[in-house]
């Protein structure tokens, strides 16, 4: 068992880093207050912002928006290893790359997709031209998303949608939904799903946005009125939705932002070193200290599993089981490093970005905040957990 990255794999890790440095506007790190894990705070969620915009492109020429997909996909052809190495490196910087289409989209119809679907598809996705929201939930379909009732029927080529998506992150900056209807409302729940994607501009799309927590437009409520879709926008076979979620969803539950972890946690400590409480620093308080050591030591835990995950996909593994437990951990993380944070700046901490006392620029208050959608989205703790129950351990569902 060898721990170290190879020769080419640091060399690459070089590389990201010397083009971040270089592309990146100096400040971008030091102002977003993303936070490690949430939905909430990316800042590419409010605006279509000009700046993240050109950075995509830059990366996209590169082929490093997909860098493991093949190169006639335009991708980079590059291992997943080097594909976590590169995210990473961007979370660590808090820049922004991949999205649903990058990351879920892509990847699915890569497996399941028809050819022809491919080559239309994947390198649009690959140039950075066309993003993909999620819409999956629905009022009265969460954790049990089987039940939903968005319904899909035939008229010629087409299908007409109608029904309504809710939590629909970043929809009103997307060019598509990554949706599933039902096509077969006489099967049982899963065998009548149907896979996907609709064009946000076609008449009867409506989008309302959802302010959330932190005060952000980052989410949406989305209705659908009789909105005409071509059936060949149908990800692999009809009625076979639900088996194509599932994947798809394990790939959503591998993208960590691994990197936003460390440096978050670096801010923290740094703070503590710095400030000054009864004339000695924070960091001599055994209360933080040990608060700090604890939070360390699960972020080399979370590294583990990230790197394990890609490990695997490089050797032809699926990682389903692991998918959940490095969701699990790394989304408890994010509460856990928002709640070692709140502790080590006091009442500090409780201050909003826009006062001038707050310290790292409100991301501690904003990131309380926010971490609490980390366990909700992509499938709640409590179904990650059923899930390593039931698939890994094999014990009955609960
Ligand atoms: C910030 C944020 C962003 C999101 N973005 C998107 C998006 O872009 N697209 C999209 O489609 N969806 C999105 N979601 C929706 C998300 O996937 C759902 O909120 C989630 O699946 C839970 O569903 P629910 O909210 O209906 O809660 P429910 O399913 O009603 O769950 C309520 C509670 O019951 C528990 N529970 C439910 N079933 C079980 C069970 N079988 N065993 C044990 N406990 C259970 C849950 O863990 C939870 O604590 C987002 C959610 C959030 C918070």
């Amino acid at each position: 068992m060898d721990f170290r990255f190879s020769e080419k794999e640091e060399a690459f890790r070089r590389e990201v880093e010397d083009f971040i440095k270089k592309e990146l506007p100096a400040d971008w790190t030091e102002k977003n207050i993303y936070w490690p894990g949430g939905y909430g705070t990316l800042a590419e969620f409010e605006v279509v912002n000009p700046q993240i915009e050109r950075f995509r492109r830059g990366l996209a020429e590169k082929g490093w928006l997909t860098i493991s997909w093949p190169k006639e996909y335009g991708g980079a052809g590059r291992t997943n290893i080097e594909q976590a190495i590169f995210h990473e490196r961007i979370s660590y910087y808090r820049a922004p790359a991949g999205e649903v289409a990058t990351e879920i989209g892509g990847p699915t119809i890569m497996l399941f997709g028809s050819e022809e679907m491919r080559r239309e598809w994947l390198p649009r996705i690959a140039k950075g031209e066309t993003r993909f929201w999620l819409a999956y939930s629905e009022p009265n379909a969460g954790s049990d998303l089987a039940s939903l009732q968005t319904r899909a029927v035939d008229d010629g080529d087409d299908l007409i949608i109608n029904g309504q998506k809710t939590w629909s992150t970043a929809a009103h900056v997307s060019h598509y939904a990554w949706m599933v209807v039902r096509t077969d409302p006489t099967a049982p729940p899963h065998k009548g799903i149907t896979l996907l994607i609709v064009d946000n501009n076609s008449p009867g799309v409506t989008i309302r946005p959802l302010i959330n927590i932190c005060g952000f437009h980052s989410f949406n409520e989305v209705f659908f009125d009789n909105v005409r879709v071509p059936k060949k926008n149908i990800v692999g076979e009809r009625n076979k939705g639900w088996y194509y979620l599932m994947v798809a969803l394990d790939f959503e539950r591998l993208v960590i932002p691994m990197g936003g972890f460390r440096r978050t946690f670096e801010e923290i400590t740094q703070y503590a070193k710095e400030t000054k409480h009864n004339g000695q620093p924070l960091s001599h308080e055994p209360l933080i200290r040990n608060k700090l050591a604890e939070i360390a030591i699960q972020i080399e835990v979370a590294y583990m599993f990230f790197w394990q995950t890609a490990w695997m996909l490089d050797k032809g593994l699926v990682p389903n089981i692991e998918a959940s437990v490095l969701k699990l951990v790394t989304t408890e993380l994010s509460q856990k490093l928002a709640n070692a944070g709140m502790q080590v700046m006091g009442h500090y901490g409780q201050l909003e970005r826009n006062s001038k006392w707050s310290p790292l620029r409100g991301r501690v208050s904003a990131g309380y905040l926010d971490c609490i959608s980390a366990l909700v989205g992509a499938g709640t703790s409590e179904i990650q957990r059923n899930i390593i129950a039931m698939r890994g351990l094999g014990l009955p569902r609960g």
